[in-house]
């Protein structure tokens, strides 16, 4: 099966009592048992229920592993990733990542006692050098939040797995639509559904995909005993987005490209940041290891920061928020929402300035975010 029928009927077969087409909100804590330690797979909605067991079956297939956790926030899926962690264990993970996961490493982690230690985006053999004896876990993030770096997942599978260590990869940005970590060798591929899978901006969601059953077995213990499950009609909404995945990525891209070759020749554009642009340092990478450059565009505007307060209160169809991924354009100031727990000198030290902004390119008409971007930066 290909990817936009895996999307549309994976795990989502008709009702097998009804014959309803659409996978029901099975909206209920617990379940009849038939006799002691008999019963039809299901006991308590925290362990199982067959709504998050429809979305967790179709992201598995999509991303070409064999099984799928689904959980209440992106953050909380990765939390159960790092609950694989013990005190003393070490975590290596690029250094330009999504300010929450960084929260996560530096305020929780460390308090455990679980270091990490950063390593520049796309320095491949950096990575290497990074790992230590108690190294547990190397975490990319790639295309990177927010400078849109590509980290090569091959190469760094490669030297992660010669040293015994698990490669986790954030693949919220390009979506199993335009990048398979999996097959590329990450043991776990983790995702906050909240963005484009889900995609219409009215769910918090994550989940984490992976080949192997030991992990699994895992990592589901976690999800049972910790309990940060999405609710039934949170798995349904999120069901409902993923089947038009594979059209609207396609048109976040095409409308992501269309303004960033516009961005890239404005006089008040300072530099731009989108992997399909060929004089992105990562572009040649991006074109080998992904099938599209996604709906991501930063740029850092020639200016100061009361310069960029005020594009931003110009805009009229994009809308100035944190999040992405959803249908509409949303514009971001990373310095300010994201990243803003990030400390100062380590965003600036990674290129995210306080005149960055990041775009969330939406699915649109191309003409109307044009004409906006171009009202806004007038
Ligand atoms: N990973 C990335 C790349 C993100 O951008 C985000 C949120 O913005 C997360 C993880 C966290 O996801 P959530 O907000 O669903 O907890």
């Amino acid at each position: 099966m290909n990817f936009s029928t895996k999307a549309i009927h994976v795990g989502q077969e008709p009702d097998s009592t009804t014959g309803a087409v659409i996978p029901p909100i099975y909206q209920n804590s617990t379940y009849a048992q038939i006799g002691i330690g008999e019963h039809k797979g299901y006991r308590y909605s925290r362990l199982e229920n067959p709504t998050r067991s429809a979305l967790e079956t179709c992201i598995a297939a999509l991303e070409n592993g064999r099984y799928g956790l689904a959980f209440a926030s992106g953050l909380a899926a990765e939390q159960a990733v790092l609950s694989l962690c013990r005190p003393g264990d070490h975590i290596v993970a690029c250094d330009d990542l999504y300010g929450g996961t960084y929260r996560l490493f530096e305020h929780i982690m460390q308090h455990n006692n679980v270091e990490t230690s950063y390593v520049r985006a796309n320095a491949t053999a950096d990575y290497e050098k990074a790992i230590r004896p108690n190294t547990k876990l190397l975490w990319l993030e790639t295309p990177t939040n927010p400078l849109l770096r590509v980290i090569d997942i091959w190469a760094v599978a490669e030297l992660a797995h010669r040293h015994k260590v698990l490669l986790v990869v954030d693949n919220t940005f390009a979506t199993p639509y335009f990048q398979q970590p999996l097959d590329l060798g990450a043991d776990m591929v983790v995702h906050s559904t909240t963005k484009y899978i889900n995609g219409h901006s009215d769910v918090i969601g994550g989940m984490i995909v992976m080949k192997d059953a030991d992990l699994y077995q895992n990592i589901q213990f976690y999800q049972g005993t910790a309990g940060a499950i999405p609710g039934p009609f949170d798995a349904w909404l999120t069901l409902r987005g993923v089947k038009t995945l594979a059209v609207r990525m396609r048109q976040h891209a095409e409308n992501a490209d269309a303004i960033a070759g516009f961005l890239s020749e404005h006089p008040l554009v300072e530099k731009i940041y989108y992997p399909g642009l060929p004089s992105h340092p990562d572009h040649e990478l991006a074109k080998r290891q992904m099938n599209g450059f996604g709906g991501m565009v930063s740029f850092q505007v020639k200016g100061t920061l009361d310069d960029v307060n005020k594009i931003v209160r110009r805009f009229k169809i994009f809308t100035f928020g944190a999040s992405l991924g959803g249908v509409e354009s949303l514009v971001c100031h990373p310095a300010s929402m994201t990243h803003r727990t990030t400390p100062p000198e380590i965003r600036e030290a990674h290129g995210l300035t306080d005149t960055l902004l990041r775009l969330s390119v939406g699915i649109e008409d191309s003409r109307d975010l044009l004409s906006d971007l171009n009202q806004a930066l007038a």
